[in-house]
């Protein structure tokens, strides 16, 4: 999950390198590093800790190397410490790597080495690979071109696991060599110049121009020219593809935080993701093409991710059923991969990640892949992983989600699921056409409806003030509303560390509601016609109880004696999550802030999860 980030050119590699870091923060963030080429040796500096730390390591501003490697990095085999930080060398300093990613073989890869006489000054799994491949380099008895590459090719067909490495090596001073297996990385052709990094953002502001790689492809740089090999070392073409994101998305743009600048960016998110898919008749998929024919066959729908986007899958399996008369199964991808799902190639599958890169997630629909099942990616990033293996890619145009917590990609999500159902329910001539339109009417008023409510957080930013202290919440709904407080529940944990818990109203009682007491704090949300009833008599229980409750709603809920009532616009009940969400976030938002966390880089977690 870590950020690597690379620069082979002119100019001095080191502010590059950190500034390429500092953007890629978000990944992981607990060590930092960098190794240059210098003279006649590879420097390496490096620490745990911000990456800012590396600004008040020794000797790094004599740094005049142009060509470098770096890494900020999340831990995954030994703990967060200097010695474990990357860049790694191999025992005879000829080879400096990054990695991110875990070997899953590296115990018996370390055993091996130790025989052979290498030994190792770091906990990490990664310190086997430079030794690997300074064991392949020595082994080697030609001298031509490709000796270092087919050193570092030989040392990766020995790796179980993922990786996405960069290695330079002090014999070939003007080189490069990037791969990767189920980790990402991407290529950014310069001038004279290119760029490594795990994420576009970190490098936009240099280059719009990308290469992507496939697993096992090797890419061997110097400054003007990119090369790229297959396993069997055989040259192949690559073109680049260009991104259109605009650098500044990767910048606060003055707000205080990234978090609260995408919250506000949602409107013009939502607004880009339906894009000209509804300007037609129809709405339209081209991407899909699906006929009526094939989706009669489909006799499950599943939707696959995690977290964030798992819960936009529990959102959107109601619309799913509801207009196109398929079950939807939504599962976690961690828990479908090892669990033998019932699937066929009369099952459609869809799996959603932000990044495109989440581990879970891809080996989710490479599984279903295998099962036969027609397999779609949603994703945010234009030539991420899932939509590399996917057979079709629907993006999501939120713009570049930096804050670990996520907010414009989910309600991103959202909408384009609903898209998709709409567009399947068209085809498939199942559902009441007045309810399409009215939902595909809601759809375009989305991004005003959620600019009004970003307009006045007052009420909200008063309730976090009085409740930022408390261990423990509960997020209550039924039907979308139960949805959308998982998600609500997940955004408080995340950045402010309170525990909560997401329910649905109407099983509290079967358990959790022993835990309700003076003083507890509940959030609830209500806008589902139908159940608002319900809802109260679930509001009034936890209120006679003790709980302080904050009330979200589109209903007409004055005179019901609840204290703290966000009011939200009314839309269509399927969608409404994309509205109630947004004072959940901004809930969320403020009592981190309260409590003075670290919003965007909250502990232990990182932005893109590219470990199972
Ligand atoms: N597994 C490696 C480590 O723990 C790399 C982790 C990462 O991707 O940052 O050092």
């Amino acid at each position: 999950m870590c950020g690597i980030v690379g620069y082979i050119g002119n100019k001095k590699a080191t502010p590059i390198l950190i500034q390429g870091l500092t953007r890629l923060e978000y990944r992981g963030y607990d060590s930092a590093g960098i190794a240059v080429i210098e003279k006649d040796k590879i420097e390496v500096k490096k620490d745990k800790g911000r990456v800012s730390n590396l600004y008040n390591l020794d000797g790094i501003d004599d740094l005049k190397g142009t060509c470098g490697i770096a890494h900020t990095r999340w831990a995954t085999h030994g703990k967060p410490s200097k010695e474990n930080s990357h860049p790694h060398m191999d025992n005879d300093n000829l080879f400096a790597v990054v990695h991110n990613g875990i070997i899953e073989n590296y115990n018996e890869l370390r055993n091996e080495l130790t025989e052979k006489g290498y030994h190792f000054l770091s906990q990490t799994d990664t310190e086997v690979i430079p030794n690997l491949i300074n064991y392949y380099y020595k082994q080697d008895k030609e001298n031509d071109t490709l000796k270092v590459l087919r050193a570092v090719r030989n040392a990766c067909t020995e790796l179980k696991g993922s990786f996405a490495l960069e290695i330079i090596c002090i014999k070939e001073p003007e080189n490069m060599i990037v791969v990767r297996k189920d980790s990402p990385l991407v290529i950014g052709k310069g001038n004279g110049e290119n760029y490594i990094a795990s994420d576009i953002p970190a490098i936009l502001s240099y280059t719009k121009d990308f290469y992507f790689l496939n697993d096992y492809e090797f890419a061997y740089l110097s400054k003007n020219n990119v090369k790229f090999y297959d396993t069997e070392l055989n040259e192949i073409k690559k073109n680049t593809k260009s991104i259109e994101w605009d650098s500044k998305g990767a910048e606060k743009g003055g707000f205080e935080h990234f978090m609260l600048k995408e919250i506000y960016e949602q409107p013009r998110a939502i607004r880009e993701t339906i894009g000209t898919r509804l300007n037609s008749s129809k709405v339209s998929f081209e991407e899909l093409g699906f006929t009526k024919e094939y989706l009669e066959t489909i006799n499950k729908i599943y939707i696959v991710a995690c977290g964030t986007a798992m819960h936009a899958g529990i959102v959107s399996k109601n619309i799913f059923e509801k207009l196109c008369k398929i079950p939807v199964e939504v599962d976690i991808a961690s828990e479908f991969r090892y669990r033998d799902p019932l699937i066929d190639e009369k099952t459609l599958t869809i799996f959603i990640s932000q990044s495109g890169e989440t581990a879970d997630t891809i080996a989710a629909l490479k599984l279903a892949k295998e099962k036969k099942a027609k397999t779609i990616a949603i994703s945010n990033v234009i030539g991420s992983s899932i939509t590399r293996e996917a057979d079709y890619s629907i993006y999501t145009h939120a713009g570049p989600e930096i804050a670990v917590a996520s907010t414009k990609a989910y309600t991103s999500q959202v909408t384009i699921l609903t898209l998709i159902a709409i567009y399947c329910a068209e085809i498939l001539e199942k559902a009441d056409l007045a309810k399409i339109e009215t939902l595909k009417k809601d759809l375009l008023s989305l991004p005003a409806k959620v600019d009004e409510i970003l307009k006045d957080t007052s009420a909200i930013k008063k309730f976090a003030k009085r409740v930022y202290k408390e261990k423990d919440m509960f997020f209550l709904g039924r039907g979308v509303d139960y949805a959308v407080s998982l998600e609500g529940s997940l955004k408080l944990k995340e950045i402010s560390y309170i525990h909560s818990e997401g329910y649905a109203s109407g099983e509290l009682k079967h358990g959790p509601i022993a835990l309700i007491d003076t003083g507890v704090t509940v959030v609830a949300t209500i806008t589902d016609e139908a159940l608002v009833e319900k809802s109260i008599s679930n509001i009034q229980e936890v209120i006679t109880r003790g709980a302080k409750v904050l009330v979200i709603t589109n209903q007409n809920l004055e005179n019901k004696g609840f204290e703290t009532v966000i009011n939200i616009p009314k839309i269509s009940t399927e969608i409404s999550p994309i509205l109630s969400i947004i004072p959940l976030q901004l809930l969320a938002y403020y009592i981190s802030k309260e409590k003075g966390l670290d919003v965007d880089k909250p502990r232990n977690l990182a932005k893109s999860v590219t470990v199972e």
